[in-house]
């Protein structure tokens, strides 16, 4: 079985502190690729750096709306270094980019830079790594006016419902499932992981940030995308191995080329 997690903070705590380790382990268990997206300058200059020593790993640069804040022209700085990354070519895509209203900052800003980063993705013919939390009526109008030739988009740990699926520009859009999906409480999600076309679908654990049924927030690691794909098996009534296949042949499709 050969895996993809399509979202790890690898260089966050308690990651950072052995990424090799953490590597090893999702080898071990797997997973052939692990994609590792910057939320701001700094850390996406870092995981450029750090990524580049590290086989497997695959690093996307970006400004996450968390770090937006409501300085504008701090946010154009930050803006104008990431293109500078971008143009070094060693970034695979943007991201982590996208909206989220439920921290401090301004939304308006958030859009700007979402907009400006989504224009960079498709300058550079880059795919996004798209966040989206409490903002979607926004995020399906930024994403409506994006043009034709736009980047193709993947909207990580997708939490939006069904009605909000239809109206996503087609063709455009695929869905990073995580491991809220494993709990057997959250009813909502694993629904709308049943209701998401499966050709659309990559996996991911956005560790150490989403817990598992398994694992625990802060110790989730690119391993436990293992679980994610076992659990999606489950609830769609396939194999693993086939949710393996599908799942990494869509990740290669948006990411082609594979880790060095
Ligand atoms: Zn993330």
């Amino acid at each position: 079985m050969e895996l993809v997690d399509t979202h790890c903070h690898l260089f966050d705590p308690p990651m950072n502190a052995d990424p090799a380790g953490v590597l090893a382990r999702a080898r071990a268990a797997g997973v052939a690729e692990v994609w590792v997206p910057g939320v701001d300058l700094e850390s996406s200059t870092r995981a450029l750096a750090l990524g580049a020593g590290l086989p497997g790993v695959r690093v996307a640069v970006g400004l996450h709306p968390q770090a937006v804040g409501r300085d504008r022209g701090r946010v154009e700085a930050e803006l104008a270094g990431l293109e500078a990354l971008l143009g070094a070519g060693r970034a695979v895509a943007v991201g982590e980019i996208g909206l989220d209203a439920e921290v401090e900052g301004d939304l308006e800003l958030q859009a700007r830079a979402l907009e400006a980063q989504l224009a960079l993705a498709a300058r550079y013919a880059l795919p996004a790594l798209v966040h989206c939390r409490g903002a979607f009526a926004r995020l399906l109008s930024v994403l409506g006016a994006l043009p034709g030739a736009g980047p193709t988009v993947l909207l990580h740990a997708w939490a939006g419902s069904a009605e909000l699926l239809a109206q996503l520009p087609p063709g455009r859009c695929f869905f990073g499932v995580a491991g809220v999906a494993t709990r057997p409480e959250a009813t909502r999600a694993r629904a709308r992981v049943q209701a998401l076309p499966l050709g659309r679908l990559v996996l991911e654990t956005d560790a150490p940030y989403i817990g598992t049924r398994l694992r625990p927030k802060g110790a989730v690691e690119p391993a436990d995308v293992r679980e994610v794909c076992a659990e999606l098996a489950a609830l769609r009534g396939l194999s693993p191995e086939e949710v393996a296949r599908q799942t990494t042949a869509t990740a290669r499709a948006i990411l082609p080329g594979g880790p060095p």
